[in-house]
């Protein structure tokens, strides 16, 4: 990937990931009205900060119903629907179990099993109370905490996406720490996406994905993680036993319009593995996958969307 002289990069930290925004014009102000955008968003939807929307609900476990802002509301709805889904586990309710291990933040140990356990029973979609009428949310437990961490961020770039296009920007590229969405085709006729190597230099590449206005979603084992006698402890929880969801994938990318889709289902299809989730997308054309497993293949579910260019030989695509 040659850089293209015409793009303007802007980056800033936020939401505890590096945020990057392309731009065919030099344009700060739109560039810091967007990164205020994001905070403002992450100041509503974040658990690591008190004073958050989310948080007041959480607060508010196993004691009264939270009336919520109409955006939280959804997503939370959003949420509850994917996580009662169908052998999913996704699961929102999993905050407990997030704040226990505390992957991704200092303070790393690996917890006991029985405290694990004993978090489980605070873990239970159902146990989340909607009321439409009056926007409200309950959780019925005491030391429940919903954590929307699997999908705000890819909400959020569906924001941003749609502030650029009312301020008429035809062509952009914004990536939240690794859920990238794009407006237009870039310099190129497609936007240029790098497929990360796993555990290697930080812009080691597998490979390329090209779209044009679509969103790309990456979650994977080597983003967030901490070792301890010699094992790697990565940040999705399998919400059933309390530890990191162990199978066959180092990754799993989802190209689709939506980011929050890409968010959602990166994160679904995480869980099931490679089997199930080409199976599972047969259904759902609007969502095509790119899996890599641990065995360094790259696994294709179709290719409607995006094209791709492998750039790492010791990786096999299976078409
Ligand atoms: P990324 O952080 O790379 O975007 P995900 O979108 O998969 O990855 O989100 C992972 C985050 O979601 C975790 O950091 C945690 O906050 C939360 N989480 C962990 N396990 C689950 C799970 N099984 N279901 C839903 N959210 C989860
Ligand atoms: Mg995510
Ligand atoms: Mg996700």
């Amino acid at each position: 990937m040659t850089p293209d002289a015409r793009i303007y990069a802007y980056s800033a930290v936020l939401m505890g990931s590096p945020i990057l925004l392309k731009l065919f014009e030099h344009n700060e102000s739109l560039a810091s009205r967007v990164f205020r955008l994001i905070k403002q968003q992450e100041n509503i939807f974040t658990v690591n900060r008190h004073d958050s929307e989310v948080m007041a609900v959480n607060h508010a476990a196993g004691s009264h119903a939270v009336v919520v802002s109409q955006p939280v509301f959804n997503l939370i709805r959003c949420a509850k629907a994917v996580s009662e889904s169908p052998d999913s586990s996704f699961n929102f309710t999993i905050g407990p179990l997030v704040k226990r291990w505390k992957i991704g933040f200092s303070g790393n140990s690996v917890p006991d099993a029985d405290d694990l356990r004993a978090l489980l029973p605070l873990t239970h979609s159902h146990d989340v109370v909607l009321d439409e009428s009056t926007r409200s949310v309950f959780l019925q437990k005491a030391g429940m905490e919903i954590d929307l961490g699997a999908i705000a961020k890819g909400y959020i770039a569906d924001v941003v996406r749609d502030f650029l296009k009312q301020e008429k920007v035809e062509n952009a590229l914004i990536n939240l720490g690794g859920n990238v969405q794009t407006l237009g085709a870039g310099g190129e006729g497609a936007w240029a996406i790098g497929l990360k190597t796993p555990f290697s230099a930080p812009d080691a590449l597998i490979g390329v994905i090209n779209v044009n206005g679509k969103s790309v979603v990456t979650s994977g084992i080597y983003e967030r993680y901490f070792e301890c006698d010699g094992r790697r402890y990565h940040h999705i929880l399998d919400p059933k036993t309390g530890y990191p969801l162990d199978n066959e994938l180092f990754s799993v990318t989802v190209i689709s319009d939506d980011s929050i889709d890409g968010d959602i289902y990166t994160t679904l299809l995480y869980g099931m593995g490679v089997e199930k989730s080409l199976r599972y997308l047969r259904d759902i054309p609007d969502i095509e996958a790119i899996f890599v497993t641990k065995d360094q293949q790259v696994i294709f579910s179709s290719q409607r969307q995006f094209s791709f260019t492998l750039l790492d030989n010791t990786f096999h695509p299976v078409y």
